[in-house]
């Protein structure tokens, strides 16, 4: 009894990352069964699999464990309250046993009987009698603990010698030298060239001459074999996305098929429709990497004509802020507002993997989009991004206008009233003023006036509450949005698009693999495979950097951009420095932001021919409006303070030194001016500075007069705001101050 007293009070261990070995906790000894002393832990049960994996990847015995024995209470099975009782016993083995098939090795009676027949490739040609083995138990007092009891941790046979790994000199020069499996990391780099089309021959081949550059094979993932890629190929081909002639019962199948991908599944009900949350395990691994402390963006409405249920995406951005879907949320068009029902369940399944993940901000792009849940479980501000409005707006220009210069002008006078509502200068029915000077242009005043102005209320609500999404998240969501199109939306049947099935299992197999290999470094050794679903490289926020400013020229309405790749071609932008510009390139003619444009705002904004972005005033006004706290909370105006030197940093850290601009030392202008503000303030203030804080703030401000003393005072708040500091330099990027330092762009900073 005292032994379940004991285990029960021991912590639960939770490391941080992805994956952990038992190296990575603190183990306790208990007495066991037969005097034994077993080595006990407890881990959250959601973590097992990441326990199985760490233990699995030890370095100096890699191998893989296999489940020998389980048992699950059912669960109408009635009980008695025992401390001890369990809900599920799991008995993991280490793959190289336990039985020994080597030369005198001994076979459990049971499996004296069995013949090896062809092996699946990849799998150990033998088992050598490996002894190590670990128990996990589901007690019923502690249902969401795992009870780890490690009997065996040493890789070692019955007589106690070294059976596999490179220990066991028998086991030189054959597969018992490494795991047993290929890493997860080549059976998707596998499986995602497969699913995009890259033959059997051109994986096996590119493979083979990488070890062979390596001088042959040194590690598990080496030893790659024809005939398991062979399998695999085949068992694609051979998949159907149509389970079931019944679209719902197919889904439904798929979903038991696919629960480690499902985060959130509800049928229709009476009440409810239905809600499909898609989330691979490399996606809940981006989402963890590029998510914590960093932005979640929403691409809500993909697909809304052509789908049967359209796609609700949401991305991370990678460090080259392009976007990554870490999840799909599938659900009929009336289910927009629902996000209650999913989002705390995506919220959970990140936090069990990683306790202190916490979110930067959220980016919207529909005003309609439950913004409350989203406060309520991620706890972080709320952005709102304009892409989708901007880009109808562009693209209807473009098709309904004849001419360029009234396409401009009306683009112009919608950017300016944009800008005025989100400045807050301006009333509701501003643009049903302005649908009278849209007389040259008949066709597109017809369009806003039935599609647009019913809508503008909810979005006029949005623009001024809530702060703007920069330019640079703007870009990066509209090309993922442009990628997912090529991608998903190519199919020679169109009648598809009405099934559901077809959309999960598109999904999760061939788009999932585009951008899986969008993440893969070795993407151009298949150059020769690449189709326009491969659409990659930079976000043309990113592509607009690399154009000198030689290569702009001012002309009146209009600036003149040379071709980045085509010197002898020149664009032509009108309205430039305006997000509402339009330029006579291909890829702003369907109406989305090109680099010529995003170019010439930077270039008009350093050389001050534009005010600042909306992102940057709104960005300037939250930290004038946290200087502004009351008196007595002089500890948040401190913390205030510091982030503003911190983001200060990050974002010199991302302009080019020869970019550093005018747009960075207006900042400097800014904070110099409310340091300025509150050294008034805390002066004021010294008749009652009481107490520690006070006298520190004191300290802290008297420095801020030399430049020496100030670069102390960064030094020193950027090691106290350790996870700020960590992503100085390359988290956040910002040229002419676009990114949005999300911590600070709320203008309420609770
Ligand atoms: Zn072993
Ligand atoms: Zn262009």
């Amino acid at each position: 009894m005292a032994r379940w007293d004991e285990i029960l009070s021991l912590p639960v261990q939770n490391p941080p990352t992805l994956e952990f070995s038992s190296s990575d906790l603190v183990w306790s000894k208990v007495e066991g069964w037969r005097d034994n002393i077993d080595r006990v832990c407890l881990i959250p049960f959601a973590r097992v699999d990441d326990f199985v994996r760490g233990e699995s990847a030890n370095n100096d015995c890699p191998t893989r464990f296999h489940v020998e024995a389980r048992r699950r209470r059912p669960p109408e099975m009635s009980y008695k309250p025992k401390v001890d009782g369990i809900l599920e016993y799991i008995l993991y083995w280490c793959s190289f046993g336990p039985d020994d098939h080597r030369k005198g090795g001994v076979v459990r009676p049971s499996r004296t009987t069995y013949v090896p027949k062809k092996k699946s490739a990849g799998r150990p040609n033998t088992k050598r009698g490996c002894t190590c083995h670990f128990i996990v138990k589901r007690l019923i007092a502690e249902p969401s603990v795992a009870l780890i009891i490690y009997n065996q941790d040493k890789h070692v046979d019955k007589k106690g010698l070294p059976c596999h790994g490179p220990q066991d000199k028998k086991a030189a020069g054959t597969r018992a030298m490494y795991a047993p499996y290929i890493s997860e990391d080549l059976r998707l780099r596998v499986l995602s060239l497969l699913h995009v089309g890259v033959s059997v021959e051109t994986i096996m081949q590119r493979h083979n001459e990488s070890v062979e550059r390596q001088g042959g094979p040194s590690n598990r993932d080496d030893l790659l074999t024809h005939r398991y890629v062979r399998r695999q190929e085949r068992s694609i081909r051979r998949s159907l996305y149509e389970l079931d002639e019944d679209d719902a019962v197919s889904i439904s199948i798929w979903v038991k098929t696919h629960q480690n991908c499902v985060f959130f599944f509800e049928d229709f009900s009476d009440s409810d429709p239905f809600v499909l949350g898609i989330q691979t395990d490399w996606q809940l691994q981006q989402m963890i990497r590029f998510g914590n402390h960093r932005l979640l963006a929403s691409d809500s409405r993909f697909g809304t004509n052509k789908l049967k249920y359209p796609i609700h995406s949401l991305v991370v951005f990678n460090l080259d802020n392009k976007a990554i879907p870490v999840a799909w949320i599938i659900a009929p068009r009336l289910a927009v507002g629902d996000a209650h029902r999913w989002m705390r369940a995506l919220y959970n399944r990140v936090r069990t993997k990683d306790p202190s993940w916490k979110l930067a901000g959220f980016v919207v792009d529909d005003p309609l989009f439950d913004i409350l849940t989203i406060r309520e479980v991620f706890q972080c501000s709320v952005l709102i991004c304009f892409w989708r409005v901007r880009h109808a707006w562009h693209k209807n220009l473009m098709k309904r206008c004849s001419t360029m210069e009234i396409r401009a002008e009306i683009a112009k006078m919608l950017g300016q009233t944009v800008l005025n509502i989100c400045k807050g200068s301006s009333s509701a029915n501003v643009f049903e003023d302005m649908m009278e000077d849209f007389v040259d242009a008949t066709d597109f005043a017809e369009y806003f006036k039935s599609v647009w102005l019913p809508r503008l209320g909810v979005w006029f609500t949005a623009l001024k509450t809530l702060p703007l999404a920069s330019q640079e998240t703007s870009a990066a969501i509209e090309f993922y949005h442009i990628q997912l199109k090529a991608r998903l939306m190519n199919e020679k049947d169109c009648n598809v698009y009405q099934r559901a099935d077809w959309l999960v299992d598109k999904l999760g197999s061939k788009v999932h693999s585009y951008f899986w290999l969008d993440e893969y470094s070795c993407k151009d050794d298949f150059a020769r495979y690449w189709k326009d679903e491969w659409l990659s490289g930079l976000t043309k926020w990113r592509k607009s950097m690399k154009i000198p400013d030689t290569d702009i020229a001012i002309d009146g309405k209009c600036a003149r951009v040379i071709d980045l790749e085509d010197r002898d071609s020149v664009h032509v932008v009108w309205n430039p420095g305006s997000e509402y510009a339009l330029c006579d390139c291909n890829w702003s003619s369907t109406g989305n932001l090109c680099e010529h444009v995003v170019k010439t705002i930077k270039f008009c904004r350093d050389k001050k021919y534009v005010v600042p972005s909306v992102s940057m005033l709104q960005y300037t006004q939250a930290l004038i409006n946290m200087l502004h706290c009351p008196p007595y909370d002089s500890l948040v105006r401190d913390h205030a303070v510091s982030l503003a030197v911190c983001v200060q940093m990050q974002l010199n850290g991302q302009i080019c030194p020869d970019n550093s601009g005018i747009t960075s030392i207006s900042v400097e202008e800014e904070v110099e001016q409310t340091l300025q503000n509150h050294d008034r303030i805390v002066e004021n203030e010294n008749h009652h500075a009481n107490g520690d804080v006070g006298s520190a703030l004191e300290q802290k401000h008297s420095g801020y007069g030399t430049d020496d003393a100030r670069g102390t005072l960064v030094e020193q708040i950027a090691s106290e705001n350790d996870n700020c500091g960590d992503g100085a330099g390359k988290e956040h990027s910002s040229i002419g101050m676009e990114t949005i330092p999300s911590s600070l762009s709320t203008a309420d900073p609770k």
